[in-house]
Parts: C-alpha cells; sequence; structure tokens
C-alpha cells in the first residue's frame, strides 16, 4: 500500500486532517490506491471560513470580468496538460476505462475554457423604462458555495459544477464523493498552481457526513448537489430550514424509444452505447428501452450484437471501452438488483452474472445485461440501478411510448428514433425530461442547459444559465426625470 496520506486543501494549504484517514480501493483489481485524509469538523469551519474571506477580499471581489477569466483559462491549459494525471486517478479510484478517462479530462479542459468565455462575455441589461427610472438588472455572485460530488465521473462533473461557480464570482468547498477523492485532489494542485487566491477554492475529503457537516453550516450560501435522489431530499431539507438556493442534479431512469420506422441498425449501436458506456453508472443512462411492437425480436438481437464492444475489461486495456464497476459494493447492489428481477419473471437476455474466473476474480466486473418480459411497473424498469442493466420493453404507437416513457418519478433525460420528423417533434416535446436526443444519445454540449424534471433534480448546470444559476439578479432604479 502507498503509505503516504493524500492530504486535502483548505485556502491553498495541505492538510492530512487529525483523524484516520481511509484507504482507497481500485475496484479494477482490489488493491490499495491511497490513503486520503478525512477532514474534521473544524477541517469544515475552517474551509468555510476561509470561503467566507476569500468572498470579502478584494483580490477576487474585486476583479473585473476578464481579470476572473484568464484563472479559468489557465485552469483549462492545466487539466489538459495534465490529462492523464487526472484521468490515472478517475480510474485508479472507480475503475472506467482509461480511454473514457482520457477523453473526459480532455472535455474538461473544454468546459474550463468555455466558462472563461463565459465570464468574460456575460453583460447586464438595460430593460424598458416604464417611469421616470432607467431600470438595470445586474448579476451578483451568491457567496460561499458548498459543493458535493458522486463517483461516477469526478472529471467532468467536478470542472462543470467548479467552473460556473468561480466564473459567476463566488467562492467554493468542494466535498467529493469518497470513493473518488483522488480526482478533486489533483485538481486542487491545480487551482493552486493557476495562482488562485487562497481561499476561493477549498477541497475537503471524508465520508458522507464530512458533506453532511458541511451542507448544515449555517453560514453557506447556496448548495449545489449531484448525487443520488434521496440525498438530495435530505439536502433540499437542510437547505429549505435556511432558505438557501440550491441546484440539485439527482438520478434518472431515461427512456430511449425506437419506433419501426427509425435507422435501426445505428439505433442499435447507439441505445447499447447509451445504457453500457461506463457500465451503465451514468446519471443519463438509458436503462428503459421502449420498442415498437412490431420489431421487438428483430431490434432486440441487433441490441445484443451492439452490447458485444461493451463487454467490460481491465481498464488499463488499450482496447477498453468499459472498465470495472466502481466499488466491489456497487457491483454487488446492481446484481441483487438483476437476481431480484428474474424472481419477479424477469427473461436475461445477456449476462446477468457477476462475472467471475481469471483476472475478473480480483475485481469488480459486471457484463452488459438486458431484461426483457417485464413491464414499465416492475422494480428493475423503475428504480434505477446505475449498472449495466437494461429493460427492454415494447409498445404499441406513439401515444402509448409517451404515457410509458413518462410514466416514472425520474426525468432526466430521453431518446426518440425515428425517420418521421413531426413525430419527432412531438413525442420530443411530449416527453417530460430535461434532456432530450432526436436520433442520438449521450451526446453532450457544454453550451446547452442541463438538469432533471421531477425527481431528477432542481435547476440546470452547463450553458450560460448554468453561471446564472449561481448567481443573484439585483435591480437598479437611476432617477433621470
Ligand atoms: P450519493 O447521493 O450517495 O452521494 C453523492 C455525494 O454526496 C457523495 O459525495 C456523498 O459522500 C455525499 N453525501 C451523501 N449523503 C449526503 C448528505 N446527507 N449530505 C451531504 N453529502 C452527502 O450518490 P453516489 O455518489 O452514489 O452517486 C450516484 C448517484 O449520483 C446516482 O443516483 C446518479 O444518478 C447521481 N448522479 C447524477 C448526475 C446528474 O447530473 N444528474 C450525474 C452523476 C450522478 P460519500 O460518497 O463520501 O459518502
Amino acid at each position: 500500500m502507498n503509505a503516504i496520506t493524500r492530504p486535502f486543501m483548505i485556502a491553498n494549504q495541505w492538510s492530512t486532517g487529525e483523524g484516520e484517514p481511509f484507504v482507497s480501493i481500485n475496484p479494477a483489481d482490489g488493491t490499495e490506491s491511497a490513503r486520503i485524509g478525512v477532514a474534521s469538523k473544524s477541517d469544515v469551519d475552517a474551509a468555510v471560513r476561509a470561503a467566507r474571506a476569500a468572498f470579502d477580499h478584494p483580490s477576487w471581489r474585486a476583479l473585473k470580468q476578464h481579470q476572473r477569466a484568464a484563472f479559468l483559462y489557465r485552469m483549462a491549459d492545466l487539466t489538459a496538460a495534465n490529462k492523464e494525471v487526472l484521468a490515472r486517478a478517475q480510474t485508479a479510484d472507480n475503475g472506467k476505462s482509461m480511454n473514457e478517462s482520457r477523453a473526459q479530462a480532455a472535455s474538461a479542459a473544454d468546459v474550463f475554457r468555455y466558462y472563461g468565455a463565459v465570464c468574460e462575455s456575460t453583460e447586464s441589461e438595460i430593460t424598458p423604462q416604464r417611469g421616470p427610472s432607467v431600470t438595470m438588472t445586474v448579476y451578483e455572485p451568491v457567496g460561499v458555495v458548498a459543493a458535493i460530488t458522486p463517483w461516477n465521473s469526478p472529471i467532468t462533473i467536478e470542472a462543470q459544477k467548479l467552473a460556473p461557480i468561480i466564473a459567476a464570482g463566488n467562492t467554493v468547498v468542494l466535498k467529493p464523493s469518497e470513493v473518488t477523492s483522488q480526482v478533486a485532489l489533483e485538481y486542487a494542485r491545480l487551482y493552486i498552481e493557476a495562482g488562485f487566491p487562497e481561499g476561493v477554492v477549498n477541497i475537503i475529503t471524508g465520508a458522507g457526513d464530512v458533506g453532511r457537516m458541511l451542507v448544515d453550516r449555517p453560514d453557506i450560501d447556496m448548495i449545489s448537489f449531484t448525487g443520488g435522489t434521496k440525498a438530495g431530499q435530505m439536502i433540499a431539507e437542510s437547505a429549505g430550514r435556511r432558505l438557501i438556493p440550491v441546484v440539485l442534479e439527482l438520478g434518472g431512469k431515461s427512456p430511449n424509444i425506437v419506433f419501426a420506422d427509425a435507422d435501426l441498425k445505428r439505433a442499435a449501436n447507439v441505445v447499447a452505447d447509451g445504457i453500457f458506456s461506463g457500465s451503465g453508472q451514468s446519471c443519463i443512462a438509458g436503462s428503459r428501452i421502449f420498442v415498437q411492437r412490431e420489431i421487438f425480436d428483430g431490434f432486440l438481437d441487433s441490441l445484443v450484437t451492439a452490447s458485444e464492444i461493451h463487454f467490460p475489461q481491465y481498464p488499463e486495456n488499450p482496447s477498453a471501452i468499459s472498465g470495472a464497476m466502481s466499488s466491489f459494493h456497487h457491483r454487488d447492489l446492481v446484481a441483487a438488483f438483476v437476481d431480484r428481477a428474474k424472481l419477479d419473471g424477469g427473461r436475461v437476455v445477456i449476462g446477468g452474472e457477476i462475472l467471475r474466473g481469471g483476472d475478473y476474480d480480483k475485481g469488480a466486473y459486471y457484463p452488459p445485461t438486458i431484461i426483457s418480459d417485464v413491464t414499465n411497473q416492475s422494480r428493475i424498469a423503475r428504480e434505477e440501478i446505475f449498472g449495466p442493466v437494461a429493460a427492454i420493453i415494447p409498445f404499441v404507437d406513439e401515444a402509448d411510448a409517451i404515457a410509458q416513457a413518462n410514466d416514472t418519478d425520474f426525468g432526466l433525460a430521453a431518446g426518440v428514433w425515428t425517420s418521421d420528423f413531426a413525430k419527432a417533434w412531438r413525442v420530443g416535446r411530449a416527453l417530460r425530461a430535461g434532456t432530450v436526443w432526436i436520433n442520438g444519445y449521450k451526446e453532450g454540449s457544454i453550451s446547452a442547459p442541463f438538469g432533471g424534471f421531477k425527481r431528477s433534480g432542481i435547476g440546470r448546470e452547463k450553458g450560460v444559465a448554468g453561471m446564472r444559476s449561481y448567481m443573484q439578479a439585483k435591480s437598479m432604479y437611476w432617477r433621470i426625470e
């Protein structure tokens, strides 16, 4: 084991904390990849105090937009230059293939660059005069933001969360998932190297109780959380008591709808990618696949063939698309869902068993799994599994597809496959989800706002709207008559 404890960062200073460090396990082979320092209550207090002091300090507060943007451009350059280090940190913690981790690091650099551009080009508004005053609306930072992130894709999620918070002029305390602390600690190093004034970005590590201590602090101004719906509800309650704003990016159970008139070959490949890439550990995974009844059997065959390339491999293999599950514990939860679906009468078309034998015995691997003979009411179609498990369900016509797709507690994303443009528009507009892809799936653009309907969340990240989420509007009346 690597005996050195990785410290967390408060006000550009490193500290291992007073508590017992915890060990991060590499799920690809079960080895111990790092020891991580655990923040105590006094560390959480110190981080929030540092963020508050930085928010009030002219070295940050008085910066003009283009000066603040310069920090984000430096982060973009540093993220690109450290692509390999970030990718290795993520793969060591959550078992993602190196190919995917590298691609995410490249896209994270673009995220910092995009928010640098948004930061320096955002304008205030002069609104139509209706009385004796000129009216203007200016947008100001909210203050100290507590940010909490999950384990599935920390390279991209931590860039998408912190870049707009910073661009808006706030200061931040980030608590990453205990499963994937190493990416955040690599970012911490880059924030220092980029020359951020002390206290603007603080990164503390530990488990969920550190996150709870952070979000319960009375003197934070906003909470931005990405994670499961249960934790999101607890955080919203805590924020509600203090009436502070939240951005909540939560879970999903997204429908991918294939009509008989679609380009079925392309649809099969992209629908398989939509659920099986990243071993299904994605909030937008298309885990409910609805297929028009007359093409159901043929499409299922194509989907089985298209799923083959997603069979998990050791993450460092040059050809690996999908790697390990994020942890042994999570792999077992996914397996339990599938076992339960079998008992409920589901038919396992492919996959359905923990991978064992050879190198698979050392790590946490689960294969692409398709379950048929289930309805949209079955547990496998209602609860988020967050693994490579798809329920495939037939539908009769457009109205039936929309009704089944919308019959869910979640509303994060959806896909529609058809060659009929008018139908694509009708169905896309009828779906209750924050993102809808037509003849595609899982494509991500940093300029398009992202977030959930229903229990998939509150607020939006990404795009200009993503920066505005961390600002408050102030209207100024300037009497001229
Ligand atoms: P969790 O909700 O379990 O945890 C998310 C983060 O919150 C972790 O850092 C966790 O710490 C922390 N945490 C847990 N409980 C609390 C609490 N009461 N107060 C403060 N912090 C808390 O989610 P997972 O990490 O398991 O991630 C998977 C979930 O994230 C899925 O539901 C997925 O859909 C969702 N997700 C949503 C995305 C979106 O953009 N909508 C994107 C990616 C994932 P620790 O882990 O250290 O205990």
